[in-house]
């Protein structure tokens, strides 16, 4: 039975990372989600990208863009694009849902994970960066206009540590460390891919039950070069790819050539004729 009442959510500010938001949206019907499908955008979005979301997610919703403007983080992060993150903090104004799963359009399901939907807010994975942190790529949040304000007015009172939306979501859920056990989502739920380099062993070991990656970082999988004969993904500055990532970069080229691009090819209007 569908869940009307409930979402998965992401978010694209730009025609690039809508690429990314269509595999995830295909990745969650592939895997028979049984909660809608809901995209925050922002007006750079394009006619036709839009024409594509509506086709596989139920809702889309035009958002402002808000910028964290916060040059001085952003540059230690050395991430300047990610000011644009604030806009995820919409995400708390979707109130036509109960709960929802918020999900970077940067990341993609490999089996049924309505049951994040059991958890409160605010849930969310340990950052692999500094594990007292959650990640924001995946979270789950109960929609509320008033914490929205309280958001917005938290986020102008102390902007965000990092210039982006997780710093600012951290500090806001900040008994997120200590308080309670049942918000840790497992690490499963927000596998970072570059977490592969850093701990091998325990990726050996566990990272067979991965059920959600996160192509977290600068490199995005759009950012590769696939050729579905030799099954290989290249990078365009010519790195290597770690093998472990490999299957997960592959996946994600796999739904994009089988699902999304026939889908673009559909909606590209035909060139107006002279
Ligand atoms: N995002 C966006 N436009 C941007 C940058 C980010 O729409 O220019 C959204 C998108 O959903 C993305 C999320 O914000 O997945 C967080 O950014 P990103 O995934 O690049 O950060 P990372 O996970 O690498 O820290
Ligand atoms: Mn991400």
């Amino acid at each position: 039975m569908p869940v009307t009442d409930q979402a998965f959510v992401t978010l694209a500010t730009n025609d690039v990372y809508c690429h990314g938001a269509l595999v995830l949206g295909q990745s969650l019907r592939n895997h028979k989600t049984s909660r809608r499908l809901a995209i925050l955008i922002t007006p750079q979005v394009s006619r036709e990208m839009r024409a594509a979301l509506r086709t596989i997610f139920d809702s889309v919703v035009d958002v402002k863009e808000i910028d964290s403007n916060d040059l001085v983080h952003l540059t230690l992060l050395k991430r300047l694009e990610l000011g644009v993150t604030f806009t995820k903090l919409h995400c708390w104004t979707l109130t036509q849902y109960s709960k929802c799963v918020f999900m970077d359009a940067d990341t993609l399901v490999l089996c049924n994970v309505d049951e994040l939907f059991e958890r409160e807010e605010l849930s969310a994975a340990p950052d692999s960066g500094w594990p007292d942190c959650f990640n924001s790529g995946v979270f789950v949040f109960q929609p509320s206009l008033k914490t929205f304000k309280h958001l917005l007015q938290f986020a102008s009172e102390h902007g965000s540590f990092d210039g982006g939306d997780q710093g600012l979501l951290n500090s806001f859920f900040s008994s997120w460390a200590t308080k309670d056990i049942n918000k840790h989502l497992p690490f499963i739920y927000n596998l970072s891919s570059s977490t592969v380099y850093t701990y091998a062993p325990a990726f050996q070991h566990f990272g067979k039950d991965t059920k959600v990656i996160h192509f977290l970082g600068p490199a995005k999988p759009w950012n590769y070069k696939y050729n579905p004969q030799t099954r290989t993904v290249t990078p365009n500055d010519s790195a290597s790819v770690s093998e472990n990532q490999l299957p997960f970069l592959e996946l994600w080229w796999i739904t994009y050539k089988s699902s999304v691009l026939p889908l673009l090819e559909k909606i590209q209007e035909p060139p107006i004729q002279q």
